[in-house]
């Protein structure tokens, strides 16, 4: 799947690369440690035209492949990565829009969602129900030509600054297999019964806001059911997901790299036992190891989506890619802090970040526990006799 980058992706990265330079990289650890929100930075991705990356251009987009979109995050990633958490469930929102939506759905959303003036979310997760969607409590019930939303949703990126969201809801509370009465809803701010509740104080991923939502009697048009079809929702949020996935295997390639190259770069100049500590074989296995995983984390998450752009499904190589390039980004981190000993563990430089960082990877978009569920169900399938 290994291609050549095309000019078009040359002088996008060349442009992401000058404005995480510019912009993200040297404020990235203080509004990190600080959890100050990045208002600034968002302005200037709304100049970019980062909220409407993989947005058709007939909608106000960029229209970029998913390929493009990968390397993006992964650039955005090597400079601190809460900000492409701005721009993450925003583009999983839009795609489930663009991908599931009337036409008159995608006009009246995907130009403002393109602009950043309408700045999206996925609301999924619920106290009591995350890995295990289809157990969401959260209903909407038709009344005339509304329905009626009632329940609580837990970690929303974007829960605070972004105004309009993917929901989740039960449609069919009675429905076997429950997916089928789960259905999506776009719900945006500003009517009653719609409140922001507490921030959740993270690990990692700070800056960036991580929600609860309320809603109590809040009403949404019939006309805001996404495809107008009730009992999809679980289905259009599972092809959602194989974007989420792409994004956060690309994350954690970004993060992971920022990692290594600190480390390599810090391995020729600490000196130990008279030389730099480089030249100790011990690191070498390391600095080998961790390029090499990197590598392999990137070329399956490049994978997963060149299948993506083909059209394809993919939830196969977007799992695969998820699961693996976490996982190198939880150890090569770590790898990256031991590399610097004791400077690595204090706050003067980003490895701690970095580390702090990682799990969010592993955790978010279905942990990896249940990227290996999926994993082997669509094995299962392949292989079947
Ligand atoms: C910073 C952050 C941002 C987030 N942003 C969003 C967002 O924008 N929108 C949104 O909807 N959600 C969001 N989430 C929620 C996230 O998707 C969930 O936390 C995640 O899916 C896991 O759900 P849970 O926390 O309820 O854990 P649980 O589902 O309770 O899982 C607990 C443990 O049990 C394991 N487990 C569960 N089921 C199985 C099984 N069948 N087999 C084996 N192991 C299993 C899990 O892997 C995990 O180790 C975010 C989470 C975080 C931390």
């Amino acid at each position: 799947m290994y291609r050549e980058l095309t000019d078009e992706q040359k002088q996008i990265l060349t442009t992401i690369r000058d404005f995480v330079k510019r912009e993200i990289a040297p404020v990235s650890s203080n509004m990190e440690n600080a959890d100050d929100y990045p208002f600034q930075i968002v302005e200037k991705m709304k100049e970019m035209g980062l909220f409407g990356c993989t947005i058709p251009q007939e909608y106000g987009g960029m229209g970029l492949d998913y390929t493009t979109y990968a390397m993006i995050f992964e650039e955005i990633c090597k400079g601190w990565m809460s900000v492409s958490g701005i721009i993450g469930t925003h583009s999983i929102m839009s795609y489930i829009v663009y991908t599931f939506g009337t036409e008159e759905q995608k006009k009246r959303f995907l130009p403002l969602l393109a602009k950043g003036e309408k700045r999206g979310g996925l609301a999924l997760t619920e106290p009591n129900a995350g890995s295990d969607v289809q157990a969401i409590q959260t209903t909407a019930v038709k009344d005339d030509d509304d329905y009626i939303i009632n329940g609580t949703k837990l970690f929303i990126t974007n829960g605070r600054y972004g105004n309009t969201f993917a929901l989740l809801a039960k449609t069919d509370t009675k429905a076997q297999p429950p997916y089928k009465g789960i259905s999506c809803f776009i719900v945006e701010k500003g009517e009653p019964g719609f409140t922001v509740g507490r921030d959740l104080d993270k690990l990692g991923y700070r800056g960036l806001d991580t929600c609860e939502l309320i809603f109590q009697d809040f009403r949404v048009p019939a006309t805001n059911l996404v495809g107008l079809k009730e009992g999809a929702g679980f289905s259009h949020v599972m092809s959602g997901l194989e974007v989420g996935r792409i994004n956060i295997a690309a994350r954690a390639v970004g993060v992971a790299t920022a990692a290594f190259e600190a480390a390599i770069r810090y391995s020729q100049q600490r000196q130990a036992f008279g030389k730099p500590i480089c030249q100790h074989q011990v690191i070498q296995i390391k600095l080998a190891d961790m390029a090499t995983k990197i590598e392999a984390a990137r070329l399956l998450t490049y994978h997963a989506a060149a299948k993506k752009d083909m059209g394809e499904r993919c939830d196969l190589e977007a799992g695969m890619a998820k699961l693996f390039a976490s996982e190198v980004c939880g150890e090569v981190t770590m790898e990256a802090m031991r590399i610097h000993g004791g400077y690595g563990y204090i706050k003067e430089l980003p490895l701690e970040r970095y580390y702090r960082d990682a799990p969010l990877m592993i955790i978010g978009e279905g942990t990896n526990e249940i990227q290996k569920l999926v994993i082997a169900r669509n094995l299962l399938n392949k292989y079947k006799i």
